[in-house]
C-alpha cells in the first residue's frame, strides 16, 4: 500500500470515527423525549394530528394539553416553542400544564409548537444540547432547540420563500420559521402544515384568544412587550398598563404589511384575538461569551453588560442578569393579565384560571413548579 493510499485511508477512518461519535450525541438529542406530568387541570391530551391527519407520526405531531373548567366559557390557545431556542416559552407552557387549574373556560396548550426545531440545535452555534432545571427531587432535563424546523424534516430551502397566501417574498430560511408560516396550508411544507393544524384547532373550537410565547435579544427593540394587531390592541394595552407595576413592559403594533407572523395571520384567518409576548433572553444576543447552559438559564453576561454601558441595549441589564424564573414568570403573569382583560372585554366568554405568577416564580424558581415524573402515576406522564 502506497503512502498516499495509507494517508487517505487513515483520514477516512478518522473522519468516520468523528461522524459516528459526534452523530450518536445528536441522534440521542433528536430522539430524547421530555417527560411532562399532567397537572390537576388537564382533562384531555390530544395531538395536532387530531386536527390535521397528515401530521400523524411526523416530528411535528405536537402534544396539545387541554384544560377544561367545570363551567363553560371562553377558549384560549397558548403555545411555546414557535422558536425552540426561546426556552422560557416552552417552560412557561409546561408550568401551566403541570400547575394551572381552570375554573371557567378552556385552555389548549402546546409547549412545542415547532417540535421539529427542538430536536436539533443551531448548526455551528456551539449551543448546549440540553438544559436542566433544578428541583427538590433532582433535575428535569429538556431539549435545547434551534430557531427553525430541523433540516432533516424539511429540506431543501428555496432561494426565496414566497409566503402563502399573501405572495410576499421573504428570506429563504424563513420557510422553516414557524413564525413566518402562518396561517399555513394543508398541501404545504411541514412547517406550513403544522400551523394549518393549529389554525384548524382554533377554528374548530372557536378559540377566542391565542397567546404565542417568545424570547428576544436585548439588542433588538421588540422585547419586554406584547405584540398585537389592531383588533387585540386595547386588551394588550390594558394588560401592559396593569403589568407595568410589576415589570417594564409595553405594546408593539403588528405591522399589517409583514406577513406570516402569528400576531398577524391568526387574527386575520380566524375570529381569535392574537397576542405575542417577548421577554429578554441574553443567550440569543450575538456579542456574548460562550453559549453555555448557565448563560441560557442565568442570563448573565459581561460582554452584553458592556454593550449596555454603551447604550446598545433596549432593556435594563445588570449583574442580576435575566434568569429563567424571571422570563417564565413574565410570560405567566402577562398571560393572566391578558385573560383578565379578555374577561372585562367579553363577559359572556370568561376564562378564569389559577396559576403561578411572576412573584411565585421569582421567589421559588421554575423547579418549584415542575412535578417529579419518576414518582407520578405513569398514566399521568406524557413524553413530549
Ligand atoms: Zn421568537
Amino acid at each position: 500500500m502506497s503512502r498516499h493510499v495509507l494517508a487517505k485511508l487513515t483520514t477516512a477512518i478518522v473522519m468516520l470515527a468523528v461522524l459516528i461519535i459526534g452523530g450518536q450525541e445528536l441522534y440521542a438529542h433528536r430522539h430524547y423525549e421530555e417527560p411532562v406530568v399532567l397537572g390537576p387541570g388537564v382533562t384531555r391530551v390530544e395531538r395536532l394530528s387530531d386536527y390535521f391527519e397528515p401530521l400523524r407520526g411526523t416530528m411535528n405531531d405536537s402534544v396539545v394539553y387541554v384544560l377544561e373548567g367545570e363551567e363553560e366559557g371562553g377558549k384560549a390557545f397558548i403555545f411555546g416553542g414557535s422558536h425552540p431556542g426561546e426556552v422560557a416559552g416552552t417552560l412557561a407552557a409546561i408550568v401551566l400544564v403541570e400547575n394551572a387549574v381552570v375554573r371557567q373556560g378552556t385552555l389548549y396548550i402546546v409547549p412545542h409548537m415547532n417540535r421539529s426545531g427542538s430536536t436539533g440545535t443551531q448548526p455551528s452555534g456551539g449551543y448546549p444540547l440540553y438544559y436542566h432545571i433544578d428541583t427538590a427531587f433532582g433535575s428535569r432535563k429538556f431539549r435545547m432547540g434551534d430557531r427553525v424546523t430541523h433540516p432533516l424534516d424539511q429540506w431543501p430551502d428555496p432561494d426565496v420563500y414566497i409566503h402563502y397566501p399573501s405572495g410576499q417574498s421573504l428570506s429563504y430560511v424563513e420557510i422553516r420559521n414557524s413564525n413566518r408560516c402562518w396561517p399555513g396550508r394543508p398541501n404545504g411544507t411541514l412547517t406550513e402544515q403544522t400551523n394549518y393544524a393549529a389554525m384548524e384547532l382554533i377554528r374548530k373550537h372557536d378559540v377566542n384568544i391565542a397567546v404565542d410565547f417568545h424570547e428576544a435579544e436585548l439588542m433588538y427593540p421588540v422585547t419586554n412587550c406584547i405584540v398585537a394587531p389592531s383588533k387585540s390592541a386595547s386588551i394588550a394595552t390594558m394588560a401592559a398598563i396593569n403589568l407595568s407595576i410589576d415589570f417594564d413592559i409595553h405594546t408593539e403594533p403588528s405591522p399589517p404589511g409583514y406577513r406570516g407572523l402569528s400576531h398577524r395571520e391568526i387574527g386575520d384567518h380566524s375570529d381569535a384575538y392574537p397576542f405575542l409576548i417577548e421577554v429578554p433572553e441574553p443567550f440569543l444576543d450575538q456579542p456574548t461569551g460562550p453559549k453555555t447552559e448557565s448563560l441560557l438559564l442565568e442570563g448573565k453576561d459581561e460582554i452584553l453588560m458592556r454593550a449596555g454601558d454603551k447604550g446598545l441595549l433596549f432593556v435594563e441589564f445588570d449583574e442580576s442578569g435575566k434568569p429563567i424564573e424571571l422570563r417564565v414568570g413574565r410570560h405567566l403573569s402577562t398571560t393572566m393579565s391578558l385573560l383578565e382583560e379578555w374577561n372585562n372585554f367579553s363577559p359572556d366568554l370568561q376564562i378564569s384560571i389559577e396559576a403561578p405568577d411572576y412573584y411565585d416564580l421569582m421567589d421559588n424558581g421554575v423547579g418549584a413548579f415542575l412535578r417529579d415524573p419518576d414518582t407520578a402515576d405513569p398514566s399521568m406522564v406524557v413524553f413530549d
